[in-house]
């Protein structure tokens, strides 16, 4: 028998043997793990009514007693980092030192979350008028939801959950039915922390889950991270139900290399951007907009550092051996990044470094892919205009900075960019013009700390406030303008005799 994924509902955990579930592979082999559950209204109305529940006396407990929580939780997190690393690499495919990354960007966020005694601080005015004083306060919201994709299994719940939870709102998590092993550890952790029953619930399932959320009363703010099109439809119908949204979409992500640019920092930084979690990543680098003459002095090696490039299961901790490059999340995505390649090759372009045929010995039905290379990618081909999400790195080439950043900024998307240049002047004109929210100069994934906001553009984020950083804070608090004015004598008149 496979287990089965519980939920948590008022801080019980509960497995739903009567739902229907989807199965939990372990990408590296292929082989399922786990069957998730697929809740509907009912897990979600279970999981609600305990956030509202447990919201009144939660948004009471004074800031720093909820930033204890979390310095604790910090703490937890640290001591069960390996735990929660493998579980990353056995249910993703990330390798360990990914999973790492998974972990610790995560944690960084709980940390930023530590601070919310003064990140929740308001705004005073002394004498707005004669006698007259004006303050702000930033009060939670309520229940809160977060719903996450598969590619971060531990740092996108993390983005979510630990701000909003410090702010004094209660939460209902509802992770990647791909990947909810390593939410129910971060659930488990959460409740070792010591945080009440009832202010953080775990709801598994797809759209009906999704749907039941976005459209209960009690709801006051979604957070979503996922593809476009989801975003989208979470945006839409999340704020025709009156709930405040952000919704982080995909990408399309351009490194510009100028033929200025330091070659072997390049190549490292592009095999980096583009193979690192084999391409699933909404910050990969998929394409190479090289300049001029930077394609012939950056394709030999770009070729061989991705020839180079080990594909191989993530399923055995270390010591075992670690490949560089684990398997992407299932079979059929595998299949749609192979036709997205193969409909490149259709229309004109040229596979020069090819990792369709990749193959694990001692894993043949894992879903791998190893590092591709596509030359001569044009602007109107469905490989130049789609978010791969794989191990796929095309390469455009452009006559200058002008016909680069006008490709950019072509897209769709706009999440993040990057050049690799050593004139000042290219690069303050590339991130002046660029057409993205996260931009990097010799820095090939500018994915943002837990400090600074996630700030996709365009079909990449629809919402006001992003996620991280001060505008996450603002996104899960409202705030409350208190104007205050006392009858009485003149100043310095009080309790005179
Ligand atoms: P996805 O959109 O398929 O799923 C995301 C979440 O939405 C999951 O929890 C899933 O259960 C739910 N969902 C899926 N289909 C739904 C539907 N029809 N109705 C309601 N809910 C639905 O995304 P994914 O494949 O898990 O993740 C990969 C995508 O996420 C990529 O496009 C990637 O670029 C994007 N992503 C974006 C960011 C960012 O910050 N911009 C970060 C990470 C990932």
């Amino acid at each position: 028998m496979l287990p089965r994924v519980p939920h948590y509902l008022a801080g019980e955990w509960r497995t739903s043997p009567e739902l229907a579930s989807t199965p939990v592979f372990n990408p590296s082999t292929g082989d399922v793990i786990a069957q998730c559950p697929a809740g509907g209204a009912a897990e979600v109305d279970a999981a609600v009514a305990a956030a509202h529940a447990a919201f009144p006396a939660w948004r009471e407990t004074p800031a720093v007693e909820r930033a204890r929580v979390f310095f604790r939780y910090r703490q937890l997190i640290e001591q069960n980092f390996d735990r929660l690393c493998a579980t990353v690499s056995r249910e993703h495919g990330k390798t360990l030192s990914e999973a790492r990354g998974d972990v610790h960007r995560g944690l960084e966020n709980v940390e930023y979350a530590c601070g919310v005694p003064t990140l929740l601080f308001g705004d005073t005015l002394e004498n707005l008028a004669r006698g007259v004083d004006c303050e702000t306060l930033n009060q939670p919201l309520g229940v809160c939801v977060g719903i996450t994709p598969f590619n971060f299994p531990a740092m996108v719940p993390m983005w979510m959950f630990p701000l909003a939870l410090a702010c004094g709102n209660t939460f209902v998590l509802k992770p990647s039915e791909k990947v909810p092993l390593t939410a129910v550890l971060l659930g488990e952790l959460l409740e070792q922390a010591g945080l009440p029953k009832g202010v953080f619930n775990i709801v598994h399932g797809g759209r009906p889950a999704v749907d039941a959320l976005l459209t209960h009363p009690q709801v006051r703010a979604v957070s979503f991270v996922g593809s476009t099109p989801i975003a989208k439809y979470i945006y839409e119908t999340g704020t025709r139900h009156g709930k405040r949204v952000q919704a982080n979409g995909g990408a399309k992500n351009y490194i510009v290399i100028m033929p200025d640019a330091d070659i072997p920092k390049s190549v490292e930084a592009l095999a980096t951007a583009a193979f690192g979690c084999a391409g699933e990543r909404c910050m990969a680098g998929s394409t190479a907009l090289t300049v001029g003459p930077a394609a012939e002095r950056l394709l030999p090696d770009l070729v061989a550092a991705a020839r180079a490039i080990r594909v191989g299961r993530t399923d055995r901790p270390a010591p075992a051996p670690q490949p560089d490059m684990g398997p992407l999340i299932s079979a059929p995505h595998r299949e749609r990044v192979l036709g997205l390649v193969a409909s490149g090759e259709a229309e004109g372009a040229k596979v020069v470094a090819d990792g369709r045929n990749a193959r694990v010995a001692d894993a043949p039905h894992g879903f791998y892919l190893g590092a591709t290379v596509v030359d001569g990618v044009r602007a109107d081909m469905t490989l130049a205009r789609e978010e791969v999400f794989g191990p796929v790195l095309n390469v455009m080439r452009m006559d200058d900075l002008d016909a680069a950043i006008a490709q950019a900024n072509a897209s769709a998307f706009g999440n993040g960019a990057a050049i690799f240049t050593q004139s000042g002047r290219a690069a303050r004109e590339f991130k002046h013009r660029v057409k993205a929210g996260m931009v990097g100069i010799n820095v090939g994934v500018p994915a943002t700390m837990a400090m600074f906001p996630f700030t996709g553009w365009d079909d990449s984020f629809y919402g006001d406030l992003h996620i991280q950083g001060r505008e996450a804070v603002q996104f899960y608090t409202q705030q409350k303008v208190v104007t205050t004015r006392w009858f009485g004598g003149d100043v310095g008149d009080v309790w005179k005799k």
